[in-house]
This record gives structure tokens, sequence and C-alpha cells, in this order.
């Protein structure tokens, strides 16, 4: 660590910006990777709704066509019970005999037509539930897609973000030691407090660049002579002035 003496109010004011504009960057980098780990959960999500519901209409369609085996099967059935019936007619005895078989034949004929049209109307939603689970098919596919594209993307940030972050951090340690631990234990504890991830404020429009109150001329002069550390008398962020912030930026590029 530097010893306190050796280095000026206006270097402090400078490291202390500086620190300011790193961790902006690493906000950056954070907010980069943020969404994306969001955005694969969902598409997770997603993929896993859509093969429930494959897999529901593919049962679907396998009683269906259990459906029309048994309804065949009824219908040979009927078949045969009618042709034994055409068969006793040839001995019937008496009238009364000879219509109640036909009404049986009827009969038989009658639960061939139900059978075959319930075998109609399931071929029908077959055919149905076979075109969307098509459609749902090729969906998933592209999603399954986009997933490993996210993914692939996010391992790769990652390792990027990480590289920069790690280089990032070094810079920040340096001036965290120049801008001194008292100072920069009091930026980090605003930080954290804050939603804007401003620590130190910059005058912007005669106000306070971090909670925008007005901030008097007298005061601002004091700012620009950079001899004493000022905060913010509403928020208690340290205060530096625009000709600091870009000098610092300058060097910083
Ligand atoms: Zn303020």
């Amino acid at each position: 660590m530097a010893v306190a003496s050796e280095v000026s109010i206006e270097q402090k004011l400078k490291a202390l910006f500086k620190l300011q504009i790193i961790d902006t960057k690493i906000d950056k980098l954070h907010a980069l990777r943020g969404e994306l780990p969001m955005e694969v959960s969902d598409l997770e999500d997603e993929i896993i709704g859509m093969e429930t519901r494959l897999s529901n209409m593919s049962a679907d369609i396998k009683k269906l066509e259990e459906s029309i085996s048994n309804n065949k099967i009824k219908i040979q059935e009927a078949k045969a019970l009618g042709k034994k019936y055409e068969k006793q007619l040839e001995s019937v005895k008496n009238n009364r005999e000879y219509e109640a078989l036909n009404k049986e034949i009827e009969m038989t004929g009658l639960e061939q037509q139900a059978a075959d049209k319930r075998i109609k109307n399931a071929n029908f939603d077959i055919e149905q539930k076979k075109k969307t689970v098509e459609t749902l098919a090729a969906e998933l596919e592209g999603r399954k897609l986009d997933l490993n594209s996210k993914k692939g993307e996010l391992v790769t940030i990652t390792a990027e973000t990480e590289k920069e972050e790690a280089s990032y951090m070094k810079q920040r340690d340096k001036a965290a030691d120049v801008a001194d631990q008292r100072l920069a234990t009091s930026y980090d504890r605003i930080r954290k407090s804050v939603k804007n991830g401003i620590g130190v404020a910059v005058v912007v429009r005669d106000s306070c660049g971090g909670c925008f109150a007005g901030i008097p001329p007298q005061r601002q002069a004091d700012i620009k002579q950079r001899k004493k550390i000022i905060v913010c008398e509403n928020c208690g962020r340290v205060i530096v002035d625009t000709d600091l912030a870009s000098e610092v930026q300058q060097e910083m590029n």
C-alpha cells in the first residue's frame, strides 16, 4: 500500500474515480453474462414442456390405434354372429322366430356400422394429432438448436469475461491502494447500497451525478480545487469535477 502522505488528495480522487470506471466495466461484464443463464434455463423449461406434450400426444395416438384394433375385432365378431343367425334363419320353425332372428341380424349390422364409424373418427383424430406432432417436433428441434447455441455462447462469454474480469480486478487493486483504504471502503459501501452503481459522483449540471441533488457554487468551486475530499450533502458520495473525470478517462485509454 502507498504511504498516505505521499499521495495527494487529487491523486486519491483520481484513483477513486478510476475504481468507479473499472467497477462499471465489471458491472457490464456481469450484465452481459447475467441474461444468458436465464435465457438458457427458459429454453430448457420450454423444451421439457414440448417434450411432455409430444409424449402425451404419442400416448393418445397409441390409445386411438388400440381402439381401432378393438373395433376391428368387434366388427369381425358382429359379422360372425350375423352369419350364424343367417344360418339359423334357414331352419326357423315359425314366423315369430324368423322375425326375432332378423332383428338380431339387423343389430349385428348396426354394431358393425357403429364400430366402423368409431374407426373412421379415430383415424381422423390420429391424422390430426400426427400433424401436430410433426409441427411440434420441428419446433422442438429449433428450440434445441437455440439452446445449444445459447449454451455455447454462455460458455464462451463466461470464459472471456472471466479473463477480462481478472485483469480488471488487478487494476482495481492498484487503484484501491492509491485511493487509500478508508476512501475505498466508504466508496464500496455506498456502491453496494445504491441501485445505479455509482459510488463516486461527477458534478453534472450543477448537481451530484449520483443522486441529482443540487451543489452550491462555493462547494463546486471547492470540488474543482481538488484540495480536500468533498462529499455530497444529500447522499454522502464523494464528488469529483468533470475535468478530473475526463482526465482519468484519458489516462486509462
Ligand atoms: Zn448526491
